[in-house]
């Protein structure tokens, strides 16, 4: 069996105590020994054990990215200085002509920038399907197993186009039966339930604005005959809520709940714009939410009230939203973020660097259901490790954690996921990092030939 001892490094383990100079010991995927000092010896012979000294080094979790919308590699730096409602109609001209193998080059890209950011989990919403393009889930899906982080992928929906006053044209949209169909098929195809499992299969309409009641219905029964989880984005501009006030006199929030879509397998996107009463409700219920803080800025949606849920005892992860509205943002880049925007808003006590980690750890890891598998180092979890350099020009700080949180992504000495090496020496070793690049850039090529093309 497969082993990796890392020695001398501050171990943040989020879940538990801290150990400056402790040690983490790796048995095949998972950790079998954490704490203070040297590692305990294993019994390996020398050729059998990979030995990392983490002098210089923090160890944390590896981070969770609780919503992405991968696709949007290929549409960054459009449509800057809109509204949120502004850049949609801008830009499901392009996306409504991308096909598989744009999505295969802007996954590899974006997943490699997000595992070059220490994350070893990311989820992506992928919700737009234009017809007779390829099979775009399957292309995602391989990307992933490519760039080997872990991966939740949710099969998105669309089922309002134009005609019946959505906001994107009907070419991207489908029509109710597809939908269950397709996402049923997705599930049974691709949804991996058994522990320490590289892929698990969510379900998500896109969002209460650009879908039917009958389809959030109809895909909250799916989700839960199957066992599988919900997600959707909720409450990210003020305009959602002007219309399901005007549609169905209730904040976006009430209005799931009346449809069953609050509850521990859901975690919502943004959740921007929250009442009191919504913020107590996710917390009762027990929902998610997933945070963008960059994304929000971006678009100008506001400041969600995550100290407020927190403090409420909701489950917060961090995400970093698509590329397309927010350019190149690295997912460790959000904890700064995220404490700086609260902050700004409610005050210097309103967000920790400790909290901020946990949300980009172990709050993931509870909006996806797995926080007994990832999102703390413990015994027993999977080996899903970020080791930070915290040296050279950041030793300057004592607390590496404040160095982590409070400047810049620091260079990764190493990041393994279930114990395998994704990312050595700051740079991605599973594909070389070089074609990730190329491919994200090809990717974003092609979508503007496509986009150009009359058919
Ligand atoms: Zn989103």
């Amino acid at each position: 069996m497969r082993r990796v001892v890392i020695e001398n490094a501050h171990v943040a383990t989020v879940s538990g105590d801290e150990y400056p100079g402790g040690h983490i010991v790796v048995e095949g995927d998972r950790i079998t020994s954490v704490g203070p000092g040297p590692a305990p010896e294993t019994g390996a012979g020398p050729g059998e054990v990979e030995r990392i000294d983490g002098t210089g080094c923090l160890a944390t979790p590896g981070l969770v990215n609780s919503h992405h919308h991968l696709y949007q590699w290929a549409s960054q730096g459009m449509a800057v200085d809109g509204t949120l409602f502004e850049w949609l109609t801008t830009l499901y001209e392009p996306w409504s002509k991308m096909d598989a193998e744009v999505v295969a080059g802007a996954a590899a890209a974006g997943l490699g920038w997000l595992a070059k950011s220490g994350c070893t989990t990311s989820t992506d919403h992928h919700y737009l399907f234009p017809k007779g393009r390829g099979d775009l889930f399957a292309a995602e899906i391989e990307a992933a197993r490519e760039i080997g982080v872990r991966f939740h992928p949710c099969r998105g929906s669309m089922d309002r186009g134009e005609s019946q006053g959505g906001l994107p044209p009907d070419e991207v949209v489908e029509d109710l039966d597809t939908i269950l169909a397709e996402t049923e098929a997705a599930i049974d195809r691709y949804h991996d339930p058994s522990p320490g499992s590289l892929l698990r299969v969510a379900v998500a309409p896109c969002s209460p604005f650009s879908v039917t009641r009958d389809l959030l219905v109809e895909s909250a029964r799916l989700a839960r005959a199957k066992g599988v989880r919900l997600h959707t984005h909720l409450a990210e501009t003020l305009d959602e809520e002007e219309h399901t006030r005007e549609q169905f006199g209730m904040t976006p929030a009430e209005y799931l709940d009346s449809i069953g879509w609050l509850g521990p397998d859901v975690w919502l996107a943004h959740c921007v714009h929250l009442h009191d009463t919504d913020v107590k409700r996710l917390a009762e219920t027990r929902t998610g939410t997933a945070h963008c803080p960059s994304s929000n800025a971006r678009l100008g949606a506001g400041i969600a009230r995550v100290s407020h849920l927190l403090e409420a005892g909701a489950a917060v992860g961090l995400g970093v939203d698509g590329a397309a509205s927010a350019e190149l943002v690295p997912l460790a880049g959000e904890l700064r973020q995220a404490i700086y925007m609260q902050r700004a808003r409610y005050g210097p006590a309103a967000l920790n660097a400790r909290q901020a980690l946990e949300m980009a750890t172990l709050g993931g890891a509870r909006c996806l259901g797995r926080e007994d598998e990832i999102g703390s180092l413990s015994p027993g979890r999977l080996a899903d490790i970020a080791l930070w350099r915290v040296d050279g020009f950041r030793a300057a700080i004592d607390d590496p954690v404040i160095a982590l949180a409070f400047g810049p992504t620091p260079p990764l000495e190493r990041l393994l996921v279930g114990g395998r090496t994704v990312v050595d020496g700051d740079t991605l070793v599973t594909v070389p990092q070089d074609e990730a690049g190329r491919r994200g850039a090809d990717a974003h090529r092609r979508l503007m030939r496509l986009a150009e093309e009359v058919l």
